[in-house]
């Protein structure tokens, strides 16, 4: 079996030196927002390119706190994509907003940009862009439409850590970029984890109170807030993860160019493509397959971990059903949802998996042609 992921690869290499910092945290006897938050949060927002970062509980937090900071609640509309993870929109109704769905641009899967400005109200406050599978979403046009229309920028980075988007990192062209690290993203812990990233003093300081409860200081509170920390393990296992994620994601992208050319000679499958003037990180490796159902089962009788990101457009979801969205609202979401197909991709992939992979998509393609 080629797994889509296998952690235990990366393990293998840096094992140890996570084992050392972990026990360290065990004996230290500090749990709880200890040296490791501390050191993390310096570290990143150095690696990101921004002037503060917080480690939270979850990519989930870090996107639901960002509008709070904002003030984004009951009566407000944001803006986003329907082709991501839910976690995207349930930040926006977690916050008391509703979400507004734009459809994709089909070369890149991300939100696009040209039809931004069709969905905007009075009731818009902000745009949420999402990095989808590691590419950068076109921040020139969207950070140009938010100046224009006043609106504010979260950036969903969870899965792009270290992506660039004209030189620039995302995470750091909103007023907020937000990670996970979740153990299947790039940048992985071994449990859950998130990050936010900002440039401004007073944002920050907000989401330091929001996330301990709405209040900077201890037993003293202003406003609704929540339980949202970076666990000290998951700090002490992220910082020395951190030292890798640039050759992690270059050998990432090596493995997507290969695939790229192995599939070179079959014109029948849709390989990714990259924006102009982007750094790709290719959370992911995703293909568009005729029959992909078919395929995509095919495979896993045939040791191949394919996956569907995602199956269900967020506006046809039952969760969103009273926002009346209906199917046909976001033709190209709604295309790419059924065409998508995402195959085996991390650093440690070999050459000779990559080449099985490839002949078994074919493979498979080709038995379900036969079949009809
Ligand atoms: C993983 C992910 C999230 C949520 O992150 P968690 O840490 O699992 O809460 C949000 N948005 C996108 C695009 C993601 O891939």
């Amino acid at each position: 079996m080629i797994p889509i992921l296998d952690s235990k690869r990366q393990y293998a290499k840096i094992g140890k030196e996570i084992e050392k910092e972990v026990l360290e945290v065990l004996a230290s006897g500090s749990y709880i927002l200890g040296k490791h938050n501390k050191a993390l949060q310096e570290e990143f927002a150095n690696y990101v390119g921004s002037k503060f970062s917080l480690g939270l509980n979850s990519g989930t937090d870090a996107l639901h706190l960002a509008l709070r900071a904002l003030n984004i609640g009951r009566g407000d509309e944001v803006i986003t994509t329907a082709f991501t993870f839910v976690a995207t929109a349930s930040a926006i109704g977690l916050a008391g907003a509703t979400p507004v769905f734009v459809d994709i641009n089909p070369d890149t899967f991300n939100i696009d940009a040209d039809k931004i400005e069709a969905a905007i109200t009075p009731k818009t406050k902000a745009i949420i862009p999402v990095h989808l599978y590691g590419q950068p979403a076109e921040m020139d046009k969207i950070m140009g439409i938010a100046k224009r229309h006043n609106l504010k920028v979260v950036e969903d980075c969870c899965q792009a850590i270290g992506a660039e988007y004209k030189g620039q990192k995302v995470g750091t062209f909103g007023d907020f970029g937000c990670f996970s690290f979740y153990p299947t993203k790039n940048l992985g812990g071994m449990g859950d984890g998130g990050m936010i990233t900002c440039n401004d003093q007073a944002l920050f300081d907000r989401v330091v109170a929001l996330r301990n409860h709405g209040g900077a200081v201890r037993y003293y509170h202003d406003e609704l807030g929540v339980n949202s920390r970076l666990d000290e393990i998951q700090a002490a296992i992220l910082r020395v993860k951190l030292n890798y994620i640039d050759e992690w994601n270059k050998a990432r992208r090596e493995n997507a160019y290969r695939y790229n050319e192995l599939f070179a000679k079959y014109p029948e499958i849709l390989t990714p493509k990259e924006i102009h003037d982007s750094y790709c990180v290719y959370h992911q490796y995703t293909i568009r397959i005729e029959n992909r159902d078919e395929v995509h089962k095919l495979l896993q009788e045939n040791g191949v971990g394919a996956m569907i990101y995602y199956p269900v457009p967020l506006h046809l979801q039952k969760l969103h059903k009273d926002l009346g969205y209906k199917e046909g609202d976001l033709p190209l979401t709604e295309k790419d949802t059924k065409l998508v197909m995402s195959l085996p991709m991390f650093a440690e992939l070999t050459e000779e998996e990559q080449k099985t992979v490839v002949e078994t998509v074919i493979k498979c393609l080709n038995m379900t042609k036969q079949k009809v």
